[in-house]
């Protein structure tokens, strides 16, 4: 559970029942200072001198706010929609796309207005029928670490059971998810953990739970009836990467339950960066191990109009070739959605 250092409530946040719930948890913590704001200006309330500080500082604070514009962003592939409910994330993973997508922003958001975002969905949702609407609760954040004293997922997640053509679906690193596990879903709630080697964890994934906690948070998820997925990413080559994977596989298949009611969906997304996230990484991490030579690998361009440094093209056939193989091999009831 993620206890910021500091929390900055904006205008008229505690007239709404998540900003008060937030209030009143670390009201008595004499360990957290509350700030609550009259021009919204939070940058100027987190120290800020240079972006290696700002990002640690940024990474201690929780800002509790109201979503204003109420249009969507589109999510594809993977999601018609982005719910706009959290941005931000408690980790320090050095790789990151936060780093450069909200680099000037690196502190942890909550929207309270939940109820208006989730009728502002609604509407959505009826736009698009019969068909189904997805949404997705973590393209820009992972919102577990703050879900113990927010309850913004669960209040979600009890707003998709009700629907017949909603879906929700978010992914984590986290492991505070006891309050999701009693609660009605229906299954429309897919909950994906993104894994990964325990070389990978130590090095390049700070302050995010072990492997061993993550699988045992997967274990109580399958338990509860969701739907679960594994992203694995991203999928670094380097020296006995095949049996560090293979290894992962088997232990994941080894602890999670047999009877499980939906198959076990699989995403696994090889290692890329920009010039730009490699720029940003290296003042906020300058002593990071990141494998980041752009002499060994190839600039592609996406399709977003700007090229990234992916592994060679035999490298990403090794990478397809090894993981359709082995989740073939280890796991009975899946899908491979892609390998990229
Ligand atoms: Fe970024 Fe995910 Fe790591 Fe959070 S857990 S820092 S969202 S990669």
């Amino acid at each position: 559970m993620f206890i910021p250092k500091r929390i900055l409530f904006e205008k008229d946040a505690l007239k709404y029942e998540i900003g008060n719930n937030i209030y009143n948890f670390f009201k008595d913590n004499k360990n957290v200072e509350i700030i609550e704001l009259h021009s919204n200006k939070i940058k100027e309330n987190i120290p800020n001198d240079n972006l290696y500080n700002f990002y640690r500082e940024g990474k201690k604070t929780l800002v509790v706010g109201i979503k204003k514009g109420m249009n969507f962003q589109s999510c594809k592939p993977s999601a018609h929609y982005q719910l706009p409910l959290m941005s931000g994330c408690t980790g320090h993973c050095h790789y990151c796309y936060l780093n450069t997508n909200l680099g000037d922003k690196p502190y942890a958001r909550i929207n309270v207005n939940i109820d208006v975002i989730l009728a502002q969905a609604q509407k959505y949702i009826e736009e698009r029928l019969p068909q189904e609407t997805i949404f997705e609760g973590s393209a820009t954040s992972d919102p577990i670490p703050i879900e113990p004293y927010s309850n913004a997922l669960k209040h979600t997640i009890e707003f998709f059971n009700k629907s017949d053509k909603g879906k929700f679906r978010f992914v984590t690193k986290f492991t505070d998810i006891d309050t999701l596990l009693d609660i009605n879903h229906s299954g429309n709630t897919e909950i994906r953990f993104t894994l990964n080697t325990n070389m990978v964890i130590k090095n390049y994934e700070e302050r995010t739970p072990s492997l061993e906690k993550r699988i045992e948070a997967c274990i109580k998820i399958i338990k509860a009836g969701y739907p679960m997925g594994f992203i694995i990413a991203p999928v670094f080559i380097y020296d006995n990467w095949k049996e560090d994977y293979r290894n992962l596989l088997v232990e994941l298949n080894n602890s999670l339950p047999k009877d499980i009611l939906y198959p076990l969906t699989f995403e696994i997304i090889s290692h890329r960066y920009t010039t730009r996230a490699k720029n940003i990484i290296l003042q906020v991490f300058p002593n990071t191990g990141l494998p980041m030579k752009d002499e060994d690998r190839i600039y592609k361009y996406g399709q977003f109009g700007y090229g990234k440094f992916v592994y060679t093209k035999q490298q990403i056939e090794e990478i397809k070739e090894f993981f359709n193989k082995e989740i073939e091999c280890i796991f009975k009831n899946k899908i491979i959605k892609y390998i990229i």
